[in-house]
């Protein structure tokens, strides 16, 4: 059975209406500050989708405070969280 998707905006928590938006899980606005935030902490949409998808708690707990601080526009911290859930994925680039 597929995951239900979720109709409400991850980052504002506002409802969705847009099918589009619904499948991303955000709103257009809100979608394009947070590919902002994520440029400009050296991530991408997609990067954050693949330490998303890894089964492990910590990883998924990292990626949770990326988005939390994103959402927060705490985009130190954000660069932060993000370069724990790297390491914990194994994806550390250094
Ligand atoms: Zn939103």
């Amino acid at each position: 059975m597929e995951k239900a998707l979720s109709t409400t905006c991850q980052i504002c928590s506002r409802p969705l209406s847009d099918p589009k938006s619904i499948k991303n899980g955000k709103g257009d606005v809100c979608a394009k500050k947070f590919s902002g935030i994520l440029g400009t902490i050296g991530t991408s949409v997609e990067e954050i989708n693949t330490l998303a998808k890894i089964d492990d708690p910590v990883v998924n707990r990292w990626v949770h405070l990326v988005a939390r601080a994103i959402k927060a526009r705490q985009v130190r911290d954000a660069a932060r969280f993000l370069a724990a859930a790297r390491h914990a994925g194994g994806l550390s680039r250094s």
